[in-house]
């Protein structure tokens, strides 16, 4: 590569870790993305993580493989016991060899968060967020969870691998034993610091004398647990030492446990949120270390480089939305980077409902051997109506494969309905998915109409085969009393701040898009999203590491909303339970620490010069309100079709509005434009 034109030296510089060097400074992290669980899936695991091989990462950790019957569900057993799963990830590793990449297995010990009744800890601490009560590992049991982590490790070797990732953050079997949180015992294994973390470096030293010197082996260590009664600063350097000593060859950086209330992925993390932890570590460490969390562009991975925060960083999500994202940042085509806008509505949220893991922005992730864009043998002459994430997936697409693709849009821009999401605190990662789109459309050859609101008569009167109805919808407008009354406010004027809001705002309607205007409603300044210091004080998180665990005694301090706001909905439960499983849980203390009043179980009576009248579970109330907003949901918007004599497809919110998020109208846009 020629180094005058790289704009990111410090991320293309190798690696040297003696034995074998890394090519460039990019680990994919670890994602558990449910391809483990299925039975046969290997060519699909090797179709997903030789992409990304090929798309220029230097080491990828594949998902967290179970060490342990007492991880996983009952009557399966381990992988590495089974001799014939050694052939089967040969298929995985020479997928990525065959791309000159390197590949890592992670080896996740779940201790107290395994999903079956038969599981073990150090101690017999339950976790909030698992039923079942671990019960304390013996002796017996510790020597053989230590002898599966060596034969694992032994296996993987046999497979191929370049090395293992060792879990031992987020809380996990090992990181149980480090803190004094979850180890109560009173034997070898427990008591001192010393004990406490005998088990770890037990692992480190006989994996590494079973596998010799040429074999990676990371560690994930747990930097900043956010729990009390986690690790402190002296205990991180403390342990990191030692496990250099052990014979570790990476440390990778852990942060926050699964039970902490502090988000540290999520959308409204800043970017590069918890690199500051690592660079308090690094230089006290002999191995080379690694970052991560909400890393998702060239140019941040750079600054962390180039300030030293760390020695490499990982990625994990960005390698979901875009598995060439190194190749392009090497080609200096950081602009054609799918940027992971850190949703989890397709990755996470996909894994705690059971489902395959892929991308809200790239549905190919996961699906590398069944959705493929290819060259069309039919090509098409096609028009496209809206350029919301529906019609610009279809179009960016289909341009692709090598159709004539018309894009219209009435509105003067590109974006549909994610121009009113960008605006919302901590949804500003919405802008790069725009800007993605726009470099797609400029790059395929899409025909773009904006400001063209176009009808159904012209398209009859035109020459296309075929035409892509993705004009998304209309906002329901309820039937309440005095729904008419000046009070009253759209959610689309709010948002796009076409109207001004009085400080007494009632939200009728708590689904995405009312905490989302509530969000909007209740921010003074710049939002925290956009600030790590701000981010910090607001979660109650020491950045100095004083504080045991970053959290211990600290007092969180967000800024209350300006507005007084009521959230409404009519359904009894509690508000937000059709929001994201690992992000809505976020948006509600958020919003409640606010002073937002949330209010289920509402009847909305009238809405006259005296505010909101409701019946709060039948107990009538006045809400002494300035503005009403109204967030009730959608209909589809398909006029267009009325008339329209050309053959046609609906995606998005045209075809269906009930339950659409921007995961299915991306889906169906892409999965529709490979199929014409
Ligand atoms: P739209 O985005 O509505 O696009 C339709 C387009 O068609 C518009 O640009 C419109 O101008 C154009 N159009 C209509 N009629 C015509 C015509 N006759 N001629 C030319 N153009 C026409 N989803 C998520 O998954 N995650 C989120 O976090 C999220 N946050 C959101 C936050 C807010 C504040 C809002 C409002 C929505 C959010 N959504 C989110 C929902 C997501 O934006 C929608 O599901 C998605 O935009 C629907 O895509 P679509 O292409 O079907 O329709
Ligand atoms: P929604 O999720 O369907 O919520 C609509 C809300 O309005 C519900 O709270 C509903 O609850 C209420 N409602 C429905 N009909 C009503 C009526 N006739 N009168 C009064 N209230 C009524 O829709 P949305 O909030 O408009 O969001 C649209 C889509 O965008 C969602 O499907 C969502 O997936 C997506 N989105 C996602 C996010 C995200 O962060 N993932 C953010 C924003 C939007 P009650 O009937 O109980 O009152
Ligand atoms: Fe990132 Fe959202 Fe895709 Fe997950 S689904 S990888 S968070 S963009």
């Amino acid at each position: 590569m020629n180094s005058i034109s790289n704009p990111y030296p410090r991320l293309f510089e190798p690696l040297d870790l003696g034995f074998t060097t890394l090519k460039n400074r990019v680990l994919m992290g670890s994602m558990h993305t449910g391809l483990e669980d299925i039975p046969g899936s290997h060519e699909r695991m090797a179709a997903f993580y030789g992409e990304r091989a090929k798309g220029g990462v230097a080491l990828i950790v594949t998902g967290g493989f179970m060490p342990s019957e007492y991880c996983l569900p009952p009557g399966e057993e381990p992988i590495f016991k089974d001799p014939a799963q050694i052939e089967k990830h040969r298929l995985i590793t020479n997928a990525v060899h065959e791309h000159d990449g390197k590949i890592c297995l992670q080896i996740l010990h779940t201790g107290r968060y395994a999903r079956q009744e038969n599981l073990i800890a150090p101690s017999a601490v339950k976790v909030p967020i698992n039923k079942f009560v671990p019960n304390a590992a013996t002796d017996e049991q510790i020597e053989g969870e230590i002898q599966a982590f060596v034969d694992f490790s032994v296996f993987c070797k046999k497979a191929g691998y370049d090395g293992v990732e060792i879990m031992g953050s987020e809380g996990y079997f090992l990181n149980e034993f480090i803190a004094e949180r979850t180890n109560r015992r009173t034997d070898s294994w427990g008591g001192s610091f010393e004990n406490r973390i005998r088990l770890p470096l037990e692992v480190v030293s006989r994996v590494r004398d079973a596998v010799g010197e040429d074999f990676i082996i990371i560690f994930r260590l747990s930097m900043l647990d956010l729990v009390e009664g986690g690790s402190n600063a002296d205990e991180v350097v403390q342990l990191g030492q030692a496990l250099c000593t052990a014979g570790v060859s990476i440390i990778n950086t852990g942060i926050g446990w699964h039970e902490a209330t502090i988000p540290t992925i999520a959308t409204k993390v800043p970017r590069a949120a918890f690199t500051w932890v690592t660079a308090q570590f690094r230089d006290k460490l002999s191995a080379p270390v690694i970052t991560s969390n909400r890393i998702n562009t060239p140019d941040v991975a750079e600054e962390i480089l180039t300030r030293g925060d760390a020695d490499m960083v990982s990625m994990a999500r960005p390698l979901l939305a875009d598995a060439f994202f190194v190749s392009k940042a090497a080609a200096n085509q950081a602009d054609a980077i799918n940027t992971c806008i850190a949703c989890n509505q397709a990755c996470l949220d996909h894994i705690f409902s059971g489902q395959i893991s892929s991308c809200l922005v790239n549905p190919m992730a996961c699906h590398e051997l069944e959705l493929q864009i290819a060259p069309s043998s039919n090509k098409k002459k096609l028009a496209v109506v809206g350029a919301g994430p529906a019609g610009l997936a279809a179009a960016v697409t289909a341009a692709e494969c090598g159709h004539a693709v018309t894009l219209y849009d009435g509105d003067d821009k590109i974006g549909g309905q994610f121009n009113l999401a960008k605006r919302i605190p901590g949804k500003e990662e919405f802008h790069e998915t725009l800007r993605y789109y726009q470099n797609r459309l400029d790059n395929f050859g899409v025909e773009l109409k904006l400001s063209t609101r176009v009808t159904s008569s012209e398209l009859n009167a035109s020459d296309y085969d075929e035409v892509i109805v993705a004009t998304g919808i209309e906002p329901r407008v309820p039937d309440i009393d005095g729904i008419d009354h000046p009070s009253v406010l759209g959610y689309v004027d709010v948002i796009s701040g076409k109207v001004s809001v009085g400080e007494r705002v009632a939200i009728i309607g708590a689904g995405g898009i009312g905490f989302d205007a509530a969000e909007f409603l209740s921010h003074a300044g710049e939002a925290t999203s956009q600030n790590i210091p701000a981010f910090m004080q607001e979660w109650g998180i020491d950045m100095d590491l004083k504080a045991r665990a970053g959290v211990e005694g600290v007092e969180a301090n967000i800024t209350p909303s300006p507005r007084t706001i009521y959230l409404c909905q009519r359904k009894p439960e509690g508000l937000g339970k059709t929001l994201g499983k690992t992000t809505g849980w976020i948006h509600r203390i958020g919003l409640v620490k606010k002073g937002i009043k949330m209010l289920a179980g509402c009847q909305y009576v009238r809405i006259d010069d005296q505010g909101l009248h409701v019946l709060v579970n039948n107990e009538p109330r006045t809400l002494e309100i300035d503005n009403v907003v109204v967030c009730a949901g959608q209909e589809p918007l398909r006029e267009l079709t009325e008339g329209l004599t050309r053959p046609y497809h609906l995606i998005g919110g045209a075809d269906v509005a009930a339950e659409l998020d921007a995961k299915r109208a991306i889906d169906q846009g892409t999965r529709l434009a490979v199929e014409l």
